[in-house]
């Protein structure tokens, strides 16, 4: 190998052992309750910045981090990484990164088609087989489940807040897919986020290995920083040399995560805004107002994927960056009256019509260049508009035109299982299904 592997650690045990790509993938949460971080963070090598070809990037800057050669992992990013991720131009340097043209219109997609690709790979080096949980607000699980669906391999078992996820995020979670259950829990997210980390601290079911695909997954987060490195790519192709800003519309922090380590990656200097909905205790955090680990109850909003009371990848943002993450970013909590005027203004002012999640970071965008923030503002737009008709209509009296992935879904057979909000109801229900 033309690189020695990276290694990965618990963010509990930072002096600690590191266990290969393969084996943190496997187990998804490290066996101390920790998740797991890269023992070290090896550059892209140099000119990675002329490749504009999201995949090939994946493989050049990743090929380390999964320990395998570039011509190994690149087929999984061809496959996992087949749709556009435009950079709009608003004017006024703002920009909308678009994450959200794959199968079901949000970003997850990236990160779980990647993650499903690996993964296959791990298994089928081990001859092993594998269950995947994972706990949703709304997105993830779709997008799980959408990437994982008739792998052989690996099963899925997919958690959601029953009531609490819109009608377009139900039908995506809870269509009929061979190897995948769709479970509807008497609970919220953070309940459906505790069953999954305490059935995964059991680490086997049934002689099958357990992990997860939440973004405590190295594997889900890993991939995310290619669309930071190909959108900073693009904005110098352009003649651009300022410093760009990217706004994340923020729930468990895995993207701003993401965002942070790819800054280590491809050796560039980005600055970064987490935009968050009433569920703000990140944004307070960062403002001094509360401590580390202090969270709060999530609280329902209508940007429902970012209602999150706990942010799992706190854990890892505060083992990278500790006090400093206070200086290197700046947070901001946007009200749903707020999110609402957003969506209108950008519609009215712009002509972009955006889901509730980016309008938040378009408001936070718009509160940062008020207060004198220079340079290009990139906001990631994390999913599609039509995946929230309700709110978009409500807010500009149109309807968003459709997305090819989500009609696909409306049509499609649909079956969940209900649970109570129980690890023990869970785990019972693992072993029969
Ligand atoms: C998951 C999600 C988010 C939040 O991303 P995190 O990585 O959990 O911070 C934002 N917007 C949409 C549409 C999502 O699906």
């Amino acid at each position: 190998m033309s690189f020695a592997p990276v290694g990965y650690r618990s963010t509990r045990a930072p002096d600690g052992e590191s266990v290969s790509f393969d084996d943190a993938v496997l187990s998804g949460l490290a066996p101390d309750g920790g998740l797991y971080l890269p023992d070290r963070m090896p550059q892209a090598p140099s000119g990675w910045e002329e490749e504009d070809d999201p995949a090939a990037l994946a493989a050049v800057a990743l090929a380390p981090f999964v320990g395998r050669e570039r011509g190994a992992v690149e087929p999984v990013f061809r496959k996992a990484l087949d749709f556009r991720l435009p950079l709009v131009d608003l004017g006024d340097d703002l920009y909308v990164l678009e994450l959200f043209h794959g199968p079901t219109a949000a970003f997850k997609d990236v990160g779980a088609r990647s993650m499903a690709g690996l993964m296959e790979q791990v298994m089928e080096k081990r001859g092993e087989s594998a269950t995947v949980l994972v706990a949703t607000s709304g997105d993830t699980g779709g997008a799980v489940a959408d990437a994982f669906a008739g792998l052989g391999t690996v099963r899925v078992a997919v958690l959601y807040p029953r009531g609490q996820v819109s009608a377009v995020q139900e039908a995506q979670l809870t269509a009929v897919r061979e190897g995948v259950t769709a479970f509807a829990v008497d609970g919220t997210f953070d309940d459906c986020q505790r069953m999954v980390k305490e059935v995964l601290a059991a680490r086997e079911l049934a002689g099958q290995h357990l992990s997860t695909a939440n973004s405590i997954n190295i594997a889900r987060l890993l991939p995310q920083v290619v669309y930071y490195m190909h959108a900073w790519a693009r904005l110098r192709g352009s003649g651009e040399t300022r410093v760009p800003t990217f706004v994340v519309p923020s729930g468990n922090l895995g993207n701003l995560t993401a965002g942070m380590m790819s800054t280590d990656i491809g050796g560039m200097r980005s600055d970064f805004v987490a935009a968050h909905n009433d569920n703000d205790y990140f944004a307070r955090f960062l403002a001094g107002e509360a401590e580390p680990y202090a969270f709060d109850p999530s609280v329902r909003t209508l940007s429902n994927a970012m209602d999150v009371g706990g942010p799992s990848n706190f854990e890892r943002l505060w083992a990278l960056r500790g006090e400093d993450l206070r200086r290197a970013v700046k947070g901001h909590a946007v009200s749903d009256v707020a999110t609402k005027e957003s969506i209108t203004r950008a519609w009215t002012e712009r002509g972009y019509l955006a889901c509730p999640h980016t309008a938040v970071g378009l408001e936070a965008a718009e509160r940062e260049r008020a207060a004198g923030r220079p340079g290009p503002i990139v906001v990631l737009a994390t999913a599609h508009p039509a995946k929230f008709p309700d709110t978009v209509i409500e807010a500009v009296g149109v309807e968003p035109p459709p997305h090819p992935g989500l009609e696909r879904f409306e049509r499609a057979e649909k079956r969940a299982v209900p649970l109570a909000a129980d690890a023990a109801a869970l785990e019972r229900a693992l072993t029969s299904f």
